[in-house]
């Protein structure tokens, strides 16, 4: 038998405890950030996995990092979206870009959050259309999502 724990994230990410239900009292907001705290998906109401637990082998695993998307409805995450919508806006901040190279830029980060089999070629388009932006917006980029972003789509970005 196994069983997944219910994680207790604020808003920004940050992980308060991989196990709710051994919480005497669950804070309602964030002691890093101050954001607000869930346990739930907010599009969903799926619990938030936090640790794998195998009863028979008394074993528990924790995610290495806070989940990315609802593993019931596939929506990213609070964290997930404010990421998101930072690059949409450093993004939109661009004169060099087309709206279309825009578009394409919000359908390729996404990608590269996560190990896809779309990840590598996404990563090399994002480099090339990355090329056009200014190097402070290319700077602000990779300060806001660099750390973010999985090793192989980092290499292939060129960051
Ligand atoms: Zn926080
Ligand atoms: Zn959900």
């Amino acid at each position: 038998m196994f069983y997944f724990t219910t994680a207790l994230i604020c808003l920004n990410g940050h992980i308060l405890a991989y196990d709710v239900d051994e919480l005497e009292h669950k804070d309602s907001f964030c002691s890093q950030c101050g954001a607000p705290t869930i346990s739930t998906c907010p599009s969903c109401g799926a619990p938030i996995k936090g640790c794998y637990v195998d009863e028979l082998k008394i074993s528990t695993r924790m995610s290495p990092c806070e989940p990315l998307h609802c593993h019931q409805c596939g929506k990213p995450f609070p964290w997930m979206q404010a990421e998101l919508d930072e690059i949409e806006a450093l993004i939109a901040m661009s004169d060099d870009l087309t709206s279309e190279e825009k578009n394409q830029l919000h359908t390729l980060f996404p990608n590269l959050f996560t190990e896809t089999p779309h990840t590598v070629s996404s990563a090399i388009t994002a480099a090339r259309l990355l090329t056009k932006l200014s190097p402070l917006l290319k700077d602000a980029l990779k300060a806001s999502v660099g750390d973010k972003i999985v090793a192989n789509a980092l290499k292939f970005l060129g960051w």
